[in-house]
Parts: C-alpha cells; sequence; structure tokens
C-alpha cells in the first residue's frame, strides 16, 4: 500500500481537488486556465484502486465508452456536451480528439482519452498531481472534493462526519422516474390514500394508475419473468426493507405487492367508484411538477425489461422514463440540502463537491459539475461572484436539481433530461418540445456566458 497523507502542511496552490475523476480533471483544468494554482489529490498511482477503475489514468472511464448523444437540437446531454465545449471543457476536448464511430453518439476510444486527460493535465503549469489517498477533509483551504461514486472509505467516514451520517448514502435504490407529460389521465388520478392532506399538501401528491386483477397477475407475472442485472462481484448492496427491489418483493408472494407498494385500499377509482385491485403510485420527484417517481419501484430488471413491463401499468402506456431502476453501490450526499447553489458545503463553505458524489448521474454529468465547481471556485479566487447558470440551460437545469430543486427525502443519481428544465407550457409535437428546450437554452447560454 502507498502513502494516506492527510492535508499538507506548506500550501503552495490556491485550492486542492480530491479525485482525479472526470469531474476532478475537468474541475482541475478549469481553475488552472484561469490561472490558480491547483493541488489534484489522485489515489490511483500510490497503491490504492477502487473496485471499479484498472488504471492509474486520470478521468478513467470505468464502464461504457460513450458519453451518449451527440444531438445538441434534441436531446438534454447533447445540449450539455455543448455548453461544455463552450466553455472549454477538457473532456469535451479529448473526447472530440479520441471520437470512435458511434452515430449520433460521442464514444471515445477510452485509453487514448484518459490518456490524452492525464497529459494535458500534467503538461498544465498551474497543476500538480499527487498520487495519495486523502482520508480527512481538509480543515481549511479551498477545496473540491470529486471522489466519485466509491470515494474511499477513510475520506467517506469525515464527509459523513460533516454532513451528519443520514446525508451521505453508500447505495442508491433507484425508482423509475416519469415525465409528467407521459401520463395518461384518462385512467390515472391524483388522489392521497384516504384523501389524506399533509401540511403543504394540494390533493395532488400522489397520481394513482389502477390495476386489476388480471393485469395485477400478468404484471406480477412479468417481473418474476423479466431479466436482471446481477450485482457486480465487489458490490454487496444490501436489501433494506424500505428498498426492497420490487421484483425481491414479488418472489415473496404473489400478494406481498398488493398488501406493499402496490395497495389498492383507500383510493377510489373514479371510473368505477371503487378501490381497485392493485395500484402503482407515483410520486412527484421535482419542484416542477414535471418528473414523478414511481413509488417503491427500485429494481434490478434491465432497461428495456423495464421499459417493456411498466408501459403494461395501466395509465402508464405511453410513459417515457426520465430515468428507470437501479441499486447500485454508490456514494453520494444529499445536495439539495447540504450544497448552496455554487455547490459549496453550506456547513463549511471552504469546501465544494462535484462530480457523482453530489448525486448526478453519468461521465458527461459528473464532468459537467466538475466544470461548473471549477468556474465556481475560480471567480471566488478572483473576488467575483459567478451567478449559476441559468435554469433553462442543460447546466442550470442540471445544478439546480442538484443544490434545492429535487426533493430531499427521495433524493437519488440522475442523468440530465428535459424533465429537469423548467416546463414550456402548451401543447406541441413531442419533437418540436425538444427543439423548443435547445432553443430556449441556446438563447438563455449566451445571455450567461462568463468571460
Ligand atoms: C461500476 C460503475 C460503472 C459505471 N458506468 C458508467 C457508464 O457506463 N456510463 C456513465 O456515463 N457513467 C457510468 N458510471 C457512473 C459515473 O458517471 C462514473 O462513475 C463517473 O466516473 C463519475 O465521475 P466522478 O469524477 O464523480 O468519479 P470518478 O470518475 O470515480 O473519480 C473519482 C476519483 O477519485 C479517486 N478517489 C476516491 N477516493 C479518493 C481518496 N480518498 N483520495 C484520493 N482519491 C480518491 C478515485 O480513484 C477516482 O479516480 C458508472 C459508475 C460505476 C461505479
Amino acid at each position: 500500500m502507498g502513502p494516506a497523507s492527510g492535508y499538507a502542511a506548506a500550501v503552495t496552490h490556491d485550492i486542492h481537488i480530491i479525485g482525479g475523476g472526470l469531474a476532478g480533471s475537468e474541475a482541475a483544468w478549469q481553475l488552472a486556465q484561469a490561472g490558480h494554482k491547483v493541488k489534484l489529490s489522485e489515489m490511483r498511482g500510490s497503491g490504492h484502486m477502487t473496485p471499479a477503475h484498472h488504471t492509474d489514468s486520470l478521468a478513467e472511464l470505468v464502464c461504457s465508452n460513450s458519453f451518449r448523444s451527440d444531438d445538441a437540437e434534441r436531446n438534454a446531454v447533447g445540449l450539455l456536451h455543448r455548453e461544455m465545449r463552450d466553455l472549454g471543457s477538457l473532456i469535451l476536448t479529448q473526447g472530440d480528439v479520441h471520437k470512435v464511430p458511434a452515430g449520433s453518439a460521442l464514444a471515445v476510444d477510452r485509453d487514448g482519452f484518459s490518456a490524452g486527460v492525464t497529459a494535458a493535465l500534467e503538461a498544465h503549469p498551474n497543476i500538480s498531481i499527487v498520487r495519495e489517498r486523502v482520508d480527512q477533509l481538509p480543515a481549511e483551504g479551498l477545496t473540491i472534493v470529486a471522489t466519485g461514486p466509491l470515494t474511499a472509505p477513510g475520506l467517506a467516514e469525515s464527509i459523513g462526519s460533516a454532513t451528519g451520517k443520514e446525508a451521505l448514502a453508500f447505495f442508491d435504490a433507484i425508482a423509475p422516474i416519469v415525465h409528467f407529460e407521459s401520463i395518461d389521465f384518462t385512467t390515472a388520478w391524483y388522489q392521497s390514500r384516504w384523501n389524506k392532506i399533509g401540511p403543504g399538501g394540494s390533493g395532488k401528491d400522489y397520481i394513482n394508475c389502477p390495476m386489476s386483477k388480471d393485469e395485477y397477475l400478468a404484471f406480477h407475472a412479468g417481473l418474476l419473468a423479466g431479466e436482471k442485472t446481477e450485482f457486480r462481484e465487489w458490490e454487496n448492496v444490501p436489501y433494506f426493507e424500505g428498498c426492497m427491489p420490487i421484483e425481491v418483493m414479488a418472489e415473496r408472494g404473489v400478494d406481498t405487492l398488493r398488501y406493499g407498494p402496490m395497495k389498492g385500499v383507500g383510493l377510489d377509482d373514479p371510473r368505477t367508484g371503487r378501490w381497485p385491485h392493485a395500484v402503482v403510485q407515483l410520486r412527484q420527484d421535482n419542484a416542477s411538477g414535471t418528473l414523478w417517481n414511481m413509488v417503491g419501484f427500485q429494481t434490478k430488471l434491465k432497461y428495456a425489461a423495464q421499459v417493456e413491463l411498466f408501459r403494461t401499468i395501466p395509465g402508464l402506456e405511453k410513459a417515457e422514463f426520465a430515468r428507470l431502476g437501479g441499486l447500485h453501490r454508490n456514494t453520494f450526499i444529499k445536495s439539495p440540502e447540504l450544497l448552496d447553489p455554487t455547490l459549496r458545503l453550506k456547513a463549511r463553505p471552504n469546501i465544494r463537491f462535484a462530480g457523482q458524489i453530489t448525486g448526478c448521474e453519468g461521465y458527461v454529468e459528473s464532468a459537467a459539475i466538475g466544470l461548473l465547481a471549477g468556474r465556481f471556485a475560480a471567480a471566488e479566487l478572483a473576488g467575483r461572484t459567478l451567478a449559476p447558470p441559468p435554469r433553462e440551460t442543460a447546466l442550470g437545469a442540471l445544478l439546480a436539481h442538484i443544490t434545492g430543486e429535487a426533493e430531499v427525502e427521495t433524493y437519488q443519481p440522475m442523468n440530465v433530461n428535459f424533465g429537469l428544465f423548467p416546463p414550456i407550457e402548451g401543447r406541441s409535437k413531442k419533437a418540436d418540445r425538444k427543439l423548443m428546450y435547445t432553443s430556449r437554452a441556446r438563447a438563455a447560454f449566451s445571455g450567461w456566458l462568463p468571460a
């Protein structure tokens, strides 16, 4: 094992970045380009490794080699690419240099890409890369924590002490999220069980999708038969009672779900005036009400199996999913509660968080949040304030979700998607709507673009 360190005593840098993954590399680049001295600590290369990484290269891609769609006109992640390119993103620059054919997606030669990022950072006169594991949150000095979903345990413990144990998760338990506009209200209806309305509630807290006995039995059989993803050998994700995969609950008996998350009692189907045999409930997932999560539907079903099966639910036949379900090992904090709008830990504002540890999901999103953390810190070091990007932009929508728009109680990792953007009112064709989102975003972005 190599050395493990706390905070370097002799400070020769303006800012310390912990973690040289997608987010930390991007943050380091942005700060260095703005003229600030960066110390970048990365534990790989010092005898320490996460269970998912295989090399010592910075910004290693741990699984697929895809940055997903590069279509900036009709796709939210494509739009995010474009905004990041406009801000001089190192990750996108190297992605473009090491691009491999992948249709309208941006896929990269993974070794060339990581080598390119590493070389660019190593060659930068403002960056010093230290191969060391950091086990404590620095007590002082500007810091960006970008240690990712597999943050080493010592540092995770230190983060837990700073945030409170309840605010740090080691596993995600993701229920699918549906775009509101794709729910069919000729079948679905709003109602809280027994018409109970909690404080601040409007009676529209839940959307209910009813099932007859036959529909329920077919659905139950589909859950048992559907193809599942296996946990990785090192994941050891425990099943807590509160976040048991829906198919595991289904295995316990044909009626287990009907007495659990799919309970129909206390819900009056307006079409029949009766309680349905079973029900799927959706709960609002963001403040603007564009996203709704399927309550209790965390699952290890493969994505294609989820789409096929969940579209058999009455009212969700045409559901568009902002996120599909999953369970993984994943260290992340309750950012909407803990972070301010520029990613600073409210309780210790010298510390920013960036990347997947903030609860965004994906290579591009992690790099994007690293880019913003770097830009916010650079502005702070220069004695300026940088306003967050407008909510209408991809960067702004993702950042707003992480730093306050998302529901705190159900906060789980999220990819960028149009459901995070402020809604566009009125009816329009889906394709036109996407163009409306992206052209509005471009206009808002050009008004914000910092020097
Ligand atoms: C198994 C797995 C597969 C994934 N597959 C995909 C995929 O196919 N596509 C996709 O878009 N996203 C995927 N993700 C999600 C996610 O986008 C990536 O994990 C992404 O790399 C996150 O970027 P990051 O910079 O936040 O963290 P990372 O890229 O993981 O970087 C964090 C860095 O911090 C270092 N580090 C950790 N602790 C310490 C410490 N105490 N001191 C010093 N250094 C430390 C790590 O070695 C690592 O280099 C996957 C995640 C996992 C876990």
